[in-house]
């Protein structure tokens, strides 16, 4: 019986949180324009898809530049949806012949439905009285919430950002999915343009602040890398009352958002994570081998060994991010040193594979900006020396065209393709047309003619094909937008 009594209150604790009429017009501030129903009907969530959405959730049209939710809306009525948000002045015929008097649709008009789905998120974050941790920067905001949320989780129920959705419709989209049950929220935030950052504290609410770094990624609509830093300092902006803020303390531009996070009055506490003892959370005794990174970790004067799942070194920053994080919300060291071990990289994200011919691949082929592209060339580079794991010695990096980054973009390749060069990389084999300007920084740095390729991917597969041997170790990378993944597809069948 008292089993059942439990089950029955976990239950109800997991079940989503229900929408009254009275619960939307609260979030969104406005009482329904069309409102024919004349009973207690309560919405089980929001949806913003057509394809997916369940019958008693309420349906939100958002507008994108290749597609409008509206367009599905009479679709939707006729299949019974008894629920809207759309932008004010959008007709909606509710006279539909299968509709009973008194069932029809309840309609909300929105100046702005974006807006509208960020309110309805942030509603939701605070009655759920779930804690946020937001974490944003340039770089490895995805792996420092997956580690984040390994951590979390062996000591709170945790829900965290899935895949990337780190948006202005990511970010409220895993807020709606919060339950009474959840105590802790791991949401990542990325950031395009001047204010997104601010809007999204706005929905999010944070009560924790993580920025991992700030680098010159996403310049094209940023100009400067102070810029990049102030514009991530708006994280701060809708913090809650009595928050902390986890800074990087090796960031050139750590001064920046240190001074953000002391004018804003929420913002009780600043800890900082970084490679010395000058950082509140810092790591010393950091070896890789096998794929494996081990440290020793010291979080405010306590000092424990950490092990994590991944080959590079600079994963220890983000490793080390999350753990003042972890501290920040009270988690022991032990739960921590657990947490961390089971974080498993994403495959895309410098995971690692042992292909059957022996060669050993590391695929970073879900994204790349200059910063990432130096780690990654980093991670390879160490991969040859590293006496446990380390076969021939022998390095191939194939990389892609990094886009979006503005006027620099030309020397910017030029610089990757010069590292690639100073780092010793055997072979580097170039896809795309900016990746041109690597060969010229590689060639320019003094890395043989014949050890540098560019060209097609079918002449790149052929000539990695003739060159590799057990042993050696590949790095794929390349921008979103190259499709690197199709060259980790190809090695895995012909390697
Ligand atoms: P996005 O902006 O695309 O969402 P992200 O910030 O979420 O990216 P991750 O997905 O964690 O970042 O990592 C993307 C790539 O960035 C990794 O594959 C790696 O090459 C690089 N990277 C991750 N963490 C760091 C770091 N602390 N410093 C430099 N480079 C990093
Ligand atoms: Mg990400």
């Amino acid at each position: 019986e008292q089993l059942a009594a439990a089950c029955a209150a976990m239950a109800e604790q997991f079940v989503p949180i229900t929408w009254t009429r009275n619960d939307i017009a609260a979030a969104l501030e406005t009482s329904p324009a069309t409102d024919t129903r004349n009973d207690g009907f309560v919405f089980t969530g929001i949806s913003t898809d057509s394809r997916t959405i369940l019958s008693h959730e309420i349906f939100l049209a958002l507008t994108g530049d290749t597609f409008d939710g509206h367009g599905f809306i009479p679709d939707l009525v006729t299949r019974g949806i008894r629920g809207f948000v759309v932008k004010t002045g959008t007709r909606i015929n509710s006279k539909e012949k299968n509709t009973a008097p008194g069932s029809g649709p309840v309609v909300y008009e929105v100046p702005d439905t974006l807006d509208a789905l960020g309110r309805l998120g942030h509603f939701q974050r605070t009655r759920s009285g779930a804690n946020v941790l937001a974490i944003t920067g340039s770089n490895g905001k995805t792996s420092t919430c997956r580690m984040a949320r390994a951590i979390f989780q062996t000591t709170y129920d945790t829900l965290a950002t899935q895949k990337n959705f780190n948006n202005e419709i990511g970010v409220p989209r895993t807020l709606l999915s919060l339950s009474c049950a959840h105590q802790w929220a791991v949401v990542e935030m990325g950031m395009n343009q001047p204010g997104e950052m601010s809007r999204l504290s706005r929905i999010a609410g944070p009560d924790i602040c993580v920025v991992t770094n700030t680098t010159g990624a996403h310049l094209e609509g940023l100009k400067t890398a102070d810029n990049v830093a102030r514009e991530k300092a708006r994280i701060f902006d809708q913090a809650v009352s009595g928050s902390v803020a986890v800074l990087f303390n090796d960031d050139p531009r750590v001064r920046i958002l240190k001074d953000h996070a002391r004018n804003t009055p929420a913002i009780e506490k600043i800890l900082t994570f970084g490679s010395d003892d000058t950082a509140d959370v810092y790591a010393t005794d950091i070896r890789s081998s096998g794929g494996m990174t081990r440290f020793l970790g010291h979080i405010h004067g306590e000092t424990a060994r950490f092990h994590l799942q991944s080959p590079a070194r600079f994963m220890v920053f983000n490793a080390l991010a999350a753990l003042a994080a972890a501290a920040a919300a009270g988690i022991r060291i032990p739960d921590m040193q657990a947490g961390l071990a089971a974080f498993a990289p994403v495959s895309g994200r410098l995971s690692i594979q042992t292909l059957p011919g022996g060669i050993h691949l590391i695929d970073d082929t879900y994204n790349a900006n200059p910063a990432s592209m130096t780690q990654a060339l980093v991670t390879l580079a160490e991969m040859a020396k590293d006496p446990a794991t380390y076969g021939t010695g022998r390095t191939v990096a194939i990389l892609g065209d990094m886009r979006e980054l503005g006027p620099d973009s030309e020397h910017l390749h030029r610089s990757v393709g010069q590292t690639a060069a100073k780092l010793g990389i055997t072979r580097l084999y170039l896809y795309g047309p900016l990746s041109s300007h690597m060969l010229a920084g590689a060639l320019a740095e003094g890395m043989a003619k014949d050890t540098v390729f560019h060209g097609s991917k079918q002449e790149i597969e052929d000539r990695v094909q003739a060159f590799v041997r057990s042993g050696d170790w590949i790095l794929v990378k390349g921008s979103r937008g190259m499709a690197m993944e199709t060259f980790i597809a190809r090695m895995q069948t012909l390697l």
